[in-house]
Order: structure tokens, then sequence, then C-alpha cells
């Protein structure tokens, strides 16, 4: 039996449950969970944004200790600790030969079930429970492909290496990932939340020369000073558009829309320069279309991209950014600004739904 934070259904408290755990199968680990992100994607199924089967235990960004090996695991060991990829890519679709295991076919087709299409989890009526991202790492341990695990040194603390596994790939990776992108760029964020704060030191990293934050709440456009923001701009009191192509004499470079959201991306869109680039890393609720000047697409030369994982293969940006929090390029325990137990899983999302700031942490 293993504990795990279930949700039934969207809208109501996630109770903590015992569920019943089978060994992993063949290519598979139980990893007993170091400590867990309270991301914002979970809150949107929480929410009913985003439709998934139920029940289902959440949770996608995670690390932990492989406590148990399945039969045919070759690359990783008992013992070994291990940031959680939320997308354990397969090796051989189109996708993965093409090198972008990040957006893993055979993943996305079987989704919340396992590689072989089973569950792995059950509830005391027998009921299969399905795992978020094939961790749902809201539980005490959990059954994964071994593709999910990157193992990393005693030094990289548990919160710390959790953060790895979304927010900062997905923040910093989608920055330092794009193809085009330059030192001396200027550089628009969008959002100031886990993602966002981490796509601002991604540019700082790459030593934008200008990383302009933009969100509703001025506590948070404060943090983000800490993290590489060059200058803030409050879209309630602004229209950030208009006041980035004053602070930059004619629009920024990049610029990125970690919320996700229909009017941000269309500001996103009307801040770049000419030659620009937008960047949508949000996942908007399902359904959500914006409002994009196809005029000013063309005459100004602009493009729109999405950004999932960090446009890379994730296992390659973790190692990246392993360095880099070693060699202090990148602030990750400043992220960290809340820790609970399991039990409190409802009051960090209930937190974060208020928009407090940074990154709150499930510690086991
Ligand atoms: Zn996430
Ligand atoms: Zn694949």
């Amino acid at each position: 039996m293993v504990k795990a934070a279930v949700l039934y259904k969207p809208n109501e408290p996630m109770p903590i449950v015992d569920l019943a755990q089978d060994a992993p199968k063949a290519g598979e680990v139980r990893v007993k969970m170091g400590a867990a992100g309270v991301c914002a994607s979970d809150h949107h199924v929480m929410l009913g944004q985003t439709t998934f089967p139920m029940p289902i235990v959440l949770g996608h960004e995670g690390a932990g200790v492989i406590a148990e090996v399945g039969p045919g695991v070759t690359s990783v060991k008992l013992g070994d600790r291990c940031i959680l990829s939320f997308v354990p890519s397969c090796g051989y679709c189109h996708s993965c030969r093409t090198g972008s295991p990040q957006v893993c076919d055979t993943n996305r087709l079987t989704g919340t079930r396992q590689y072989d299409g089973t569950f792995r989890l059950k509830d005391n009526d027998g009921t299969d429970v399905h795992q978020f991202a094939k961790l749902g790492v809201f539980a005490e341990s959990i059954i994964v492909p071994q593709q999910a695990c990157f193992p990393v040194a005693e030094d990289i603390p548990m919160d710390v290496a959790s953060l790895i596994g979304c927010s900062v790939t997905t923040g910093v990776g989608g920055v330092i990932n794009q193809p085009n992108i330059r030192s001396g760029m200027t550089v628009a964020v969008f959002g100031s939340g886990g993602v966002g704060l981490n796509a601002i030191q991604g540019a700082k990293l790459l030593n934008a020369s200008r990383i302009i934050a933009v969100d509703i709440h001025d506590h948070k456009l404060e943090f983000t000073y800490k993290f590489g923001a060059t200058d803030v701009i409050n879209s309630r009191s602004d229209d950030p558009a208009k006041k980035i192509m004053e602070l930059t004499g004619g629009g920024v470079d990049f610029a990125f829309d970690t919320f996700g959201g229909a009017i941000t991306t269309e500001q996103m869109m009307d801040s770049l320069r000419k030659g620009g680039t937008g960047v949508l890393v949000g996942l908007a609720p399902e359904g959500m279309t914006a409002d994009i000047n196809m005029v000013d697409l063309v005459r100004n030369q602009k493009t729109l991209t999405g950004s999932y994982y960090g446009s890379a293969s994730p296992h390659e940006t973790f190692g990246k950014l392993v360095d880099f929090y070693r060699k202090g390029l990148i602030d990750i325990d400043s992220l960290i600004t809340r820790r609970y137990p399991l039990e409190e899983i409802n009051e960090a999302y209930d937190a974060l739904g208020r928009g407090e700031d940074g990154r709150g942490v499930i510690m086991f």
C-alpha cells in the first residue's frame, strides 16, 4: 500500500488514500519520492480546465530514489537519486527518432497509463487509478518507466532536483534552447510564476541586455528582480505592449508567454520588434484561441512558436541545469518559498491559486 493524494472529481479536495501498488514490470522502476513541486499544470486538472481520466494521482514535478527495479532495467540502479521526467520518451517513435523526445508520440498515446497500456495503482474498491504523466508524484512511491529517471549526485538537494523536473527545465530551457536567441538581445517575459521566474533567469544566463517582466501582481513583479529582471510592468495598470515599445525603442527581440492565455499571447506578439519571436510556453485552458494580427505577422516578419518542456531532450536539459546550479549560474533555492507534507497538498494548491510568490514543494 502507498499513500497518495487522489483526485476523484474536479473542484473537490484530494483525499490522502492508501492505494494498492503493483511491482515494477519489465523496464520499470519503483521510486521512493523525495520531493514534489506544486505546479500549475496539475491545478488546471483540479479545476477541470484540462480534462483527464479519473481517479488520478496528480503531480509531474518530482525527484526521488530508486527503491526497486523491474526486469531488464539497465539505465538506473537501486539507490540512484533521480530527477523525474514527465515525458519518459520511448526512443523509437517518429518524434524520438527525429530528435524531439520531449514530444514522444508513444508517451502521448499511452498518457496516464504505463507503456504497456495498463495501470500500477488500484483503489480499495479495485478501481484502476491513473498516474498523471505516467508519474503522479503526489504519492509516497511510484512505478515509472526507467526512461523517466535521470540520476543526479548527492550534492543536489531533493527539492532542487524536483524543480528541475518541470519548472526550471520548461522556463530556463524554453529560453536557452531557442535556436536564434543570442547574447545582448532584449527579452520580455509574461507571467511571473514558477516557469516565468525561470524564463527570466534563462534570459539572464544568456546575458540578455534587457529583461522585462510582466504580471498583474506587484509583489510577484518585485520578486522577479532577484532572478534578473531589469524592468517590470504591471499589466493591470499599464498597457504592456505600449510600455515595452517605449522601454526598448521599438519592441523586444524575444518574448515568452509563460502564463498561457489569449490576452497574454496577443500582448506578447504586440510587444515584438520587427523580426522578433514570440514563444508560447504556458499551457492555456483546452480549446482557447488567440487573435493574432495576420498583417503584423507578415509585414513585420514576426514568428510565433510553442515550446514544450524546454524545446529539447529533457535529460539533455537536466544535465545542463544541474551544472548551472552547481556553478551558481541559476538560483533554484530562492524559488522555493513554501514546504508542505503530503497531507497539506490541498492547502498548497490554495496558496498557488491565491498567487503567492515562488514555488511550494511537497517534502516526503
Ligand atoms: Zn509543471
Ligand atoms: Zn518516442
